[in-house]
């Protein structure tokens, strides 16, 4: 099966049928990752471009390894400190991409809805790899992958997600992918970072993280977003670490072997201590490494929908 859109830019609306295909591509890609030879030759001929206006260690290196263990062309157009802010130079640039004989185009941005105008504008199928406060579907697509490798599934499952909610595209792109495979998601943060709106999303909002943890089967941590926020949203980072921050007592109160989760980059002393972030029931590393995996399988996807 390939996917049946062009690009990749959210989770919201995607069926569960093609998120599946997905995590389940990615497990193929692993074995590969796993094994000594991790060449394959499903990008020959294909030019992947990473279009980067924001920092990025993760997102960025794992899509350029994965397309180069798929046989394919990377190449990185790195745009920080550009003065591109206008939709019109967004246009402009992505033409001149897509005349570079560019396959897909991964796309980070400050702006929201960034990438789905990019899309609208090149042939290349794009991959939003985080637009503003909006989505990044291929950071929860990973997340996915880990909790249904190490749970056996994700249906059913209760999610606590904790942190800066208002700022996480994280947030959103983990809170439509679970709920559209049947798990329940909880977000956790202080009011001024809580987003009320997304309690009609059918999700439970709550200030309280002791009850947001309490029977999570997955608790996730997200980082405290200082470059998108005012200063005043909460009172400081200290008061903060005790009120909201994943300690060890706190991850007690969660079910018997849940998963501990944080997109990257921790702020550690902050949303989650050392001890929680290195503790036993962590899987920060191998989110990392699950991300390239899950890369691969879309990529492979993406590009196989081109050639149909
Ligand atoms: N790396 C993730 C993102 O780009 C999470 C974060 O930055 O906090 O959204």
């Amino acid at each position: 099966m390939a996917l049946s859109k062009k690009d990749l830019l959210g989770l919201r609306g995607v069926p569960a049928s093609e998120i599946s295909e997905i995590l389940n591509t990615a497990e193929l890609m692993k074995v590969i990752l796993a094994s000594n030879n991790k060449k394959t030759p499903h990008l020959q001929g294909k030019t992947i471009l990473t279009v980067f206006y924001e920092n990025s260690t993760r997102t960025r290196l794992s899509f350029e390894l994965a397309s180069k263990y798929m046989g394919g062309v990377a190449a990185n157009m790195s745009a920080s400190g550009s003065s591109v802010a206008k939709g019109e130079s967004l246009i402009d640039t992505a033409r001149t991409l897509d005349r570079l004989a560019s396959d897909v185009m991964i796309l980070r941005h400050s702006m929201t809805g960034a990438p789905h105008l990019m899309a609208q504008h090149v042939k290349a199928s794009v991959i939003n790899a985080g637009d503003g406060t909006n989505e990044h579907p291929t950071q929860a697509l990973l997340d996915m992958f880990t909790m249904k490798e190490k749970l056996g599934g994700i249906s059913g499952l209760n999610v606590a997600i904790v942190g800066d909610v208002t700022h996480s595209r994280v947030a959103r792109s983990n809170l439509w992918g679970l709920t559209t495979m049947g798990a329940k998601v909880t977000f956790a943060a202080p009011p001024t970072l809580l987003p009320p709106e997304l309690a009609a999303a059918g999700c439970r909002v709550t200030e309280y993280v002791d009850d947001a943890v309490r029977e999570a089967d997955v608790v996730m941590g997200l980082r405290i977003q200082l470059e998108r926020q005012q200063k005043g949203l909460f009172p400081t980072v200290r008061e903060y670490h005790r009120y909201f921050g994943l300690t060890p007592e706190r991850i007690a109160l969660a079910k018997k072997g849940a998963l501990v989760m944080h997109p990257g980059p921790m702020n550690r002393g902050v949303e989650i201590s050392s001890l929680v972030a290195d503790g036993e029931q962590s899987v920060i590393d191998e989110q990392v490494t699950n991300g390239v995996a899950v890369r691969m399988a879309l990529l492979f996807l993406l590009t196989r929908r081109n050639v149909q």
